[in-house]
């Protein structure tokens, strides 16, 4: 078997490492909150804060255990999922518990796949025009379903890389607060505000913490704003889990329409 397949199987849950990170950030006298949140009330103060944000790429119930555990500690956060990874239970849960949930946008690769484009040539203004459009009719359907977002995050899908264009690229800054929108968390003037920014890795990059480095690193040196990004899948495993997680992420890199 391939070794990458089989490190993934034998991925263990990693949960008790992530609560070992955010018991120390509260000794630490950080404020552990969900993005909109520090938006609202600590953007650009004193305040010691990590924000903590989640990219739902696949595992929803991975999700659902981080949750768990943020609350029984008594933080928020943020969670955003993907239209393949939404569950209206999960969600709807997390809430109603104060926790931002929003969308993991992807506009652009969704319509590369659907109009088989295949060539960074071919995505030009009008097509990222287009999906901006797209992203409004999205954002109108997930608030039908769900509730009022404020906050958006693109995700990274392979058909990106091979377009060499991220779903970001897509966002007309002029005209995202017409759709409601606050920002979007790589929008560069909310990149700049923070201090830190970290961002967690899989088994297959021996899960390296990337960007500025570990959490205990920022904290020690004492970062007024940090920003932690986290994806439930490289945390909260089991062998069954596993397997189906690559399962689920083999076909969504070969269901690319080309
Ligand atoms: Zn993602």
């Amino acid at each position: 078997m391939n070794l990458k397949f089989y490190k993934k199987i034998i991925q263990k849950n990693r949960l008790n490492d992530y609560k070992e990170i955010l018991l120390q950030a509260q000794k630490e006298g950080y404020v552990i909150t969900s993005l909109i949140d520090w938006y609202d009330k600590y953007k650009g103060s004193n305040t010691k804060v990590l924000v903590l944000r989640h990219d739902v790429d696949y595992d929803y119930k991975g999700a659902y255990d981080m949750y768990k555990l943020e609350k029984s500690l008594g933080v928020k956060s943020t969670y955003y999922f993907r239209w393949l990874s939404v569950n209206d239970r999960i969600m709807k849960e997390m809430h109603d518990s104060g926790f931002e949930v929003s969308l993991h946008y992807e506009t652009l690769a969704t319509y590369a796949k659907k109009n088989q484009i295949t060539n960074k040539k071919d995505v030009t203004k009008d097509v990222l025009h287009h999906c901006f459009n797209l992203l409004g009719d999205e954002l109108n359907d997930f608030e039908k379903r769900f509730w009022k977002i404020r906050t958006i995050c693109s995700h990274g899908d392979k058909v990106n890389r091979i377009l060499q264009t991220t779903n970001v690229e897509i966002i007309d800054y002029t005209r995202l607060i017409d759709y409601g929108i606050d920002f979007n968390t790589y929008n560069p003037e909310i990149l700049k505000e923070f201090d830190a920014y970290i961002s967690d890795s899989s088994i297959y990059n021996n899960f390296e913490w990337k960007k500025f480095g570990a959490p205990a690193k920022a904290f020690k040196q004492g970062k007024k704003s940090i920003c932690l990004l986290t994806h439930p899948i490289h945390w909260n495993q089991n062998i069954v889990k596993n397997i189906q997680m690559l399962y689920t992420v083999y076909v969504d890199n070969t269901n690319i329409g080309f």
